[in-house]
């Protein structure tokens, strides 16, 4: 099996590549990335006019399955990835069961390979059933395929316990992923705590929050000198705490979402629930010291904790609507409408927000770069389509987004993992498009 990606304009984060090149993919692998490769390959991809990028990696996306399969299953939310330019997504363990054993990793692994066109690595819990109190078994979800660890969605109280995950992991080269906040500041709130939502009457959810366990994560890493991943990260005060981590050594890095990046909380003042999700959109100056830091270098990773509803759940108003949007399918678009065409990070920083750091973070060897050996999973994307943003054709059975009807420019349009075109769905490979013997 020999495919041959043709003039594209190939940007690699990890190779500093920027230039037009062909891709030569033999056997799921990277087998030659030169300026011209003379080879008569069965099937030829020209990708004239299009870039083409290391494949995108999604660090955090909740699939549902086992247990929530009305909002989602393994088989839908990996087509949304595909669609949405992912080759690669984590799927986090608030699963029903919790995915706290390996057996439930197992089920997840399976499904995958049965349903999913893109490659779905699972996040296994932190402690037993997520309630904070026993360790799960590391050492043998990590060897059963689990690439970190998390409590996402119930958060890690108790700094003790913290500290032990992190001696744990720390101890088996594991990552932890944190999603902080402190229930006690952050109570019953449905959105940010400030102006609109005292003008709302809504209880808030203050920054505080976030940022108290976001110190403690810092502070035990750096006792500790081991690696925390902070997930979806939103406040000013989180970025000062790690910017002093990181200058002090600490091994700590930090994912950001799209919605974070282009969405303040004066959106909820139409009440409506998809704009809701945990943490919640903050206000003007989180956000643009979330972008300056998107743009300064200081976040290492975009992810789009794609958190699938459904319309039953989200249509129970503001205030008992559960948290989350979904962001596979818009992810791409509004980042290279919003970020890259005007200007505020470059496309080899998207590559490494999107493929290399979550590659080299969850320990991907193969994945995350152009280069001859790795593994044939590309993203190729056209930055002058225009398209809107349409929830009714999304693959995802969510419909949960605050980007419906929005106008973008630039999009992925194919996808390849493992050397197969797995995006579009319809795709037949072109007929001998002749080599170029
Ligand atoms: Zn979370």
């Amino acid at each position: 099996m020999e495919l041959l990606i043709r003039n594209g304009r190939v940007v690699d984060s990890a190779t500093r590549t920027d230039e037009t090149l062909d891709i030569l993919i033999r056997d799921g692998k990277i087998a030659g990335v030169s300026p011209r490769i003379e080879v008569r390959a069965r099937e030829v991809i020209d990708a004239a006019r299009l870039v083409v990028v290391p494949g995108l990696i999604d660090m955090h996306v909740h699939l549902r399955e086992p247990g929530y399969e009305a909002k989602e299953t393994i088989a839908t939310g990996s087509r949304a990835a595909a669609k949405g330019g992912f080759t690669t997504i984590c799927a986090m363990p608030n699963t029903d069961p919790v995915n706290d054993n390996l057996r439930v990793t197992g089920q997840i692994l399976a499904e995958a390979a049965r349903t999913s066109p893109v490659n779905v690595l699972p996040i296994a819990a932190i402690s037993k059933g997520s309630r904070g109190e026993e360790l799960v078994d590391m050492v043998g979800l990590s060897e059963a395929g689990a690439v970190a660890f998390s409590d996402d969605g119930r958060p890690v109280a108790g700094s003790r316990f913290m500290k032990l995950a992190l001696e744990a992991a720390k101890a088996l080269g594991a990552l932890v992923i944190d999603h902080c906040e402190d229930r006690d500041l952050s109570g019953a709130g449905v959105m940010h705590e400030g102006e609109h939502s005292r003008r709302l009457g809504l209880r808030g959810i203050p920054a505080s929050a976030e940022e108290v366990m976001v110190a403690r994560d810092l502070i035990l890493a750096r006792e500790l000198a081991t690696r925390v991943h902070i997930a979806h990260l939103s406040t000013a005060g989180s970025l000062l705490a790690l910017r002093t981590a990181k200058d002090q050594g600490v091994p700590a890095t930090a994912e950001v979402t799209p919605h974070h990046l282009l969405l303040t909380d004066a959106a909820l003042e139409g009440r409506d629930p998809d704009f809701k999700m945990n943490p919640p959109l903050r206000s003007r100056e989180h956000v643009e010291a979330l972008v300056a830091a998107v743009r300064s270098g200081l976040i290492d990773v975009i992810a789009t904790d794609h958190a699938p509803h459904t319309a039953e759940e989200k249509g129970r108003g503001l205030e008992k609507a559960p948290f989350g949007i979904v962001g596979l399918e818009t992810a791409v678009p509004l980042l290279l409408d919003r970020l890259v065409h005007k200007k505020v990070i470059s496309l080899g920083r998207f590559v490494e927000l999107l493929s290399a750091n979550p590659a080299r973070l969850l320990g991907l060897r193969n994945k995350g770069r152009i280069a001859v050996g790795a593994d044939a999973d590309l993203t190729i994307l056209n930055l002058a389509k225009l398209g809107t943003i349409d929830k009714n054709a999304f693959e995802s059975k969510g419909r949960n987004t605050p980007f419906d009807g929005w106008k973008l420019k630039g999009r992925a349009v194919m996808t390849i993992v493992g050397g197969k075109v797995v995006y579009p769905f319809d795709y037949v490979p072109a007929a001998k498009a002749g080599g170029n013997a």
